[in-house]
């Protein structure tokens, strides 16, 4: 990692006005968290300063009522290190760390939660874990400071469940301290709530992830803006992603093969039927068999107009974003054209 003249957390040029690119951007999303902010704001700004990192922290305020707006836009006056980025309303963490990624400018990109549950002394130890190599590096909150049953309950079996079910083995999903190579995150595409899932779409991008333990505290203000709702949200988001992971470039693959197998078990129960019928000369009209073959049959040539549907939908997203079914790590060639 390349450090340098720093003065007050940006490289100056001669007239004070920097168009250098910093070595880091921390992105905080921040709902109502007035409180926190100078305390947040100082501990990133001394830590990254006693680093010798140049840096810029990314405040983005999500639609907060208790005067955290009024503060972050009086820094960003005031502050060479702050873009404070208000955005119009709430729209969720997911949208708020969206945003501040694309206001980052940095080399890598360091998230991390407004409240100081995180601690900002970690991040030059998580710099350097990126720098030996990773493109993601994950936070591990191994002594997490949260309400036993409704947070970390549901935080073990959610973790536990994303673990088994995507296969990118992390033990903490949720920390939102973490530090991406700023190429992997331009590669990423936010909806929903997924930030959760960041390390298993960084996985699909093809990432090499690491797991870090980090320290956590208990929130000293405000309060968390979440409760034990979103474990149902989670679950959803997890559908979304495992789809994501498994069969976003060949859709055809489940719709397909669901879909011939059940033309398949209904071509063979009617076939059945039709044999009682001639050779047996059986009344079938009245026989819940007949029901099932006509469902599976029918039900089997949807999936498969449905998975047509989904391949032809797969190729426009590809496309019409020039995104490429790949991702190139690196090219070495001793001549680039
Ligand atoms: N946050 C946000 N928008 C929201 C909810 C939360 O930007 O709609 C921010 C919040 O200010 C904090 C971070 O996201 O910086 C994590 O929220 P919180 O601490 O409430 O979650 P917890 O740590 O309890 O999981
Ligand atoms: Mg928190």
């Amino acid at each position: 990692m390349r450090s340098g003249l720093v003065s007050n957390g940006i490289l100056q040029e001669d007239e004070g006005f920097s168009t250098s690119i910093p070595d880091v951007s921390v992105v905080v999303p921040i709902k109502d968290e007035v409180d926190s902010l100078p305390h947040l704001l100082e501990a990133i700004a001394s830590i990254l300063t006693a680093s010798q990192l140049s840096y810029e922290i990314i405040c983005v305020d999500d639609g907060s009522v208790d005067g955290s707006v009024k503060f972050l836009k009086e820094q960003g006056q005031i502050r060479g290190d702050l873009k404070a980025v208000i955005l119009r309303r709430n729209y969720g963490q997911t949208a708020a760390m969206a945003a501040g990624f694309n206001y980052a400018i940095g080399r890598v990109i360091v998230t991390l939660d407004a409240d100081l549950q995180n601690d900002p002394a970690d991040i030059p130890m998580m710099l350097a874990k990126l720098d030996e190599g990773y493109d993601l590096v994950s936070g591990w909150r191994e002594k997490r400071q949260d309400r036993a049953l409704t947070r970390l309950l549901p935080s073990k079996i959610a973790n536990w469940l994303i673990r088994q079910i995507t296969g990118v083995k992390i033990h903490d999903y949720g920390c939102s301290l973490k530090a991406y190579s700023t190429d992997l995150v331009r590669d990423m595409n936010l909806y929903g709530e997924l930030h959760r899932f960041l390390p298993v779409l960084a996985y699909i991008e093809g990432a090499r992830i690491a797991e870090v333990k980090v320290q956590h505290h208990s929130r000293r203000f405000g309060s968390s803006k979440y409760g034990l709702s979103r474990t149902f949200r989670v679950l959803m988001d997890l559908l979304t992603v495992v789809f994501m992971k498994k069969f976003l470039t060949r859709p055809m693959h489940v719709f397909g093969f669901l879909g011939l197998t059940s033309t398949f078990c209904g071509a063979a129960i009617a076939i059945y039927l039709t044999y009682l019928k001639i050779y047996e000369n059986q009344e079938i009209g009245n026989r819940p068999l007949l029901t099932l073959a006509v469902l599976l049959l029918v039900t089997g040539i949807q999936l498969f107009c449905f998975g047509l549907l989904a391949e032809l939908l797969m190729r426009t997203y590809h496309e019409s974003q020039s995104r490429p079914i790949y991702r190139v790590r690196e090219v070495v060639a001793k001549h680039r054209q």
